[in-house]
């Protein structure tokens, strides 16, 4: 029988198959059940209006059979077949994108992981089997044929007899090498495991004749139990998808048997989220929004997205284009048929509906976590001990991009509620008299609570948002406002409480107290940028403020990232006039200088304690602190 010759084009890729190195050989049994599934489509579809099909929907099926002897896995299907045509036709050549994508990344030696996630196709037989057969009758048609081919050097076809409609395919295993044991592919459970994992949502069965030891029936209670060997023929996969049901139709329970068995999460998940979209993209999602981080959840080994099914059949297990990364630990599921199994010619497209697809998604989990801040705030903050870190990041990042998406979701301590609050909370419980939103920056809310300017405002009835975390700093920068209110750091910025006389009276003072700042600032020299009167300090003597855009915060945390960085906030040293310790100074001033000099060492250090800065020198400091207690 003379051989024909493939295709130019698809004949390297059949030599590229055959010698693929490729590390998931094991996909093309998902290629080849999605094509039986295609093909019982279509002639499901046919049997709709044509009675002489004589099938009915729970006729079809995918049937598996491994012969260990003859080395052979035959994977067959009673759908629509081939004509001598189509098979010359759609085997004889590449027949569609998902190929050439392959190709091409094989070519190009790249990373290759990605090919497993689209359709290679038929061809991707070649990479476990050295021969394949394909027997096909086309439905309507009373002739069969065989296609049969032992690679790149061409194929053969020859009548054969079959007697229903449909494919059989046989692939003959390549031997067992070091690099790969293709007689895994025979063995049940191996196939069975592989069916789960691509095709377990195919909607029709995929059956195989398995073997089990039971005990024999006959065995009496006294007796050792006999076992016997059964064939019968088993369904592998689960057929219908959770997602694809109807919401009503599916129990909290088997939400969550659902989650537990695909993403391995014993903890309860905070929320779940079943959608059903029709339009400009049709699509089913599930999701949920998991109560614990992973504890590799901030790390570069954490996998994000979801997984993406397209008519049953999984196609990627973690696409990354559908979850925006500030939302990157919801888990889940989206099945559409809108995007063909292969990556195919209107690729632009395709990657549009993935992004329509994305961005309604975005909005449903917004949603979801919003609810459930205002309904069920236990759940919510028991996520947000997890996932609040990496909330604040996405708000931070991309220059503020995504502020609107997440400026509700962040929660603050409340040092007048003593417990986290919402943005909206804060603005919400504001007294008409407070202009802006006040906030502190530090290391633990408690310390924050006891700054002077803390206690100032409480008196006066304002709340201020105690941000702890190194992300937290830079969050009031990226909103700079939240429901119009400014917001205002109350150990930098200008707190803005004083009325018109009360700001007269402040510059009086200070113009008052002028020979004493002055005074200050010579000691010190360099180690302050300026000396200045407040009147915000209450009960304490001084404190330092940063100056110049940076605080205190940034500089140390610069420093953590690059110890050789020298970045310095500017320091501003704040005195309240009315306190003993600088009535005490002003009078050592004209009565022992070298004294007072003493006096201004120790406030200056004490503005760095209560700044949380460290002492240049410490011993100095005790000393000083001993020789004036003499
Ligand atoms: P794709 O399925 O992506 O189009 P393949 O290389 O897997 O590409 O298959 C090429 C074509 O061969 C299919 O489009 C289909 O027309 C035909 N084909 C493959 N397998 C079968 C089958 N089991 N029954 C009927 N037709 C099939």
């Amino acid at each position: 029988m003379a051989k024909k010759q493939f295709k130019a084009e698809s004949k390297r890729l059949l030599d590229l198959m055959i010698n693929s190195i490729y590390t998931h050989k094991e996909i093309f049994l998902r290629e080849l059940i999605s094509n039986a599934s295609d093909a019982i489509d279509k002639l499901a579809y046919l049997a709709l209006t044509d009675d002489s099909v004589g099938l009915n929907r729970n006729d079809f099926a995918i049937h598996l059979a491994a012969d260990k002897d003859a080395r052979t896995l035959t994977v067959s299907d009673n759908g629509i077949g081939m004509s001598k045509e189509e098979m010359e036709e759609n085997l004889g050549t590449i027949a569609h994108s998902g190929s050439l994508q392959f190709k091409t990344a094989m070519e190009k030696q790249e990373d290759i992981d990605i090919i497993g996630q689209f359709g290679v196709g038929f061809y991707s037989a070649f990479m476990v089997a050295d021969k394949v057969t394909v027997a096909s009758k086309k439905f309507g048609s009373d002739e069969a044929w065989k296609w049969e081919s032992t690679g790149a050097d061409g194929y053969t076809m020859t009548p054969c007899e079959k007697e229903t409609a449909g494919t059989e395919i046989v692939l003959y295993l390549k031997p067992d090498g070091e690099e790969e044991n293709y007689s895994d592919f025979l063995g049940e459970y191996r196939l069975r495991g592989l069916v789960k994992k691509y095709s377990d949502y195919i909607r029709y069965p995929v059956r195989m004749e398995v073997e089990e030891r039971r005990p024999t029936e006959e065995t009496k209670d006294d007796e050792e139990p006999k076992y016997e060997t059964v064939r019968e023929e088993q369904t592998l996969n689960s057929m219908i998808p959770l997602w694809q049901k109807n919401k009503k139709d599916v129990t909290q329970e088997e939400y969550l048997n659902f989650y537990r068995d695909k993403f391995f999460d014993y903890e309860e998940p905070v929320g779940t989220i079943h959608i059903a979209v029709e339009g400009a993209v049709t699509y089913k999602a599930l999701l949920y929004i998991p109560a614990k981080a992973p504890y590799d959840f901030y790390t570069k080994d954490f996998k994000s997205g979801l997984q993406l099914y397209s008519s049953g059949v999984m196609i990627m297990d973690h696409c990354e284009e559908l979850l925006p990364d500030h939302f990157r630990f919801v888990r889940g599921v989206v099945d559409t048929q809108d995007l063909s199994l292969n990556i195919s010619r209107e690729m632009l497209q395709h990657t549009r509906g993935l992004k329509a697809i994305a961005s309604n998604l975005e909005k449903k989990i917004k949603a979801e976590l919003l609810r459930l801040l205002e309904q069920d705030r236990e759940k919510y903050e028991k996520f947000y001990a997890s996932f609040g870190r990496q909330l604040k990041y996405g708000l931070v990042s991309d220059y503020g991009m995504h502020k609107e998406v997440l400026q509700d979701l962040i929660l603050f301590h409340s040092d007048k509620e003593g417990k986290l609050v919402s943005l909206k909370e804060y603005t919400d419980a504001m007294p008409a008299s407070q202009k802006h939103i006040y906030f502190a920056t530090g290391n633990g809310a408690a310390q924050l609570a006891k700054l002077p300017q803390t206690t100032m405002l409480r008196e006066r009835g304002f709340d201020v948002l105690l941000l702890t975390e190194q992300v937290d700093e830079f969050i009031p920068q990226t909103l700079n406002k939240y429901a119009e209110h400014e917001f205002r750091n109350i150990l930098t910025d200008d707190l803005d409480l004083a009325t018109d006389e009360e700001k007269k009276a402040a510059e009086e003072k200070a113009e008052a107290f002028k020979p004493c700042t002055d005074f200050i600032k010579e000691t010190l020299g360099d180690k302050v940028d300026e000396v200045r009167v407040s009147n915000d300090l209450g009960t304490h003597a001084v404190t330092m403020v940063p100056e110049g855009g940076m605080s205190f915060e940034m500089e140390k945390y610069f420093k953590s990232m690059d110890p050789t960085n020298d970045m310095k906030a500017g320091r501003v040293l704040e005195v309240n006039p009315e306190h003993p310790a600088l009535v005490s100074l002003k009078e050592s001033m004209e009565s022992d200088t070298e004294k007072a000099k003493k006096y201004v060492e120790l406030l200056y250090c004490q503005g760095l304690l209560m700044a949380n800065l460290p002492l240049e020198d410490v011993t100095a400091y005790t000393d000083l602190v001993c020789e004036l207690m003499k």
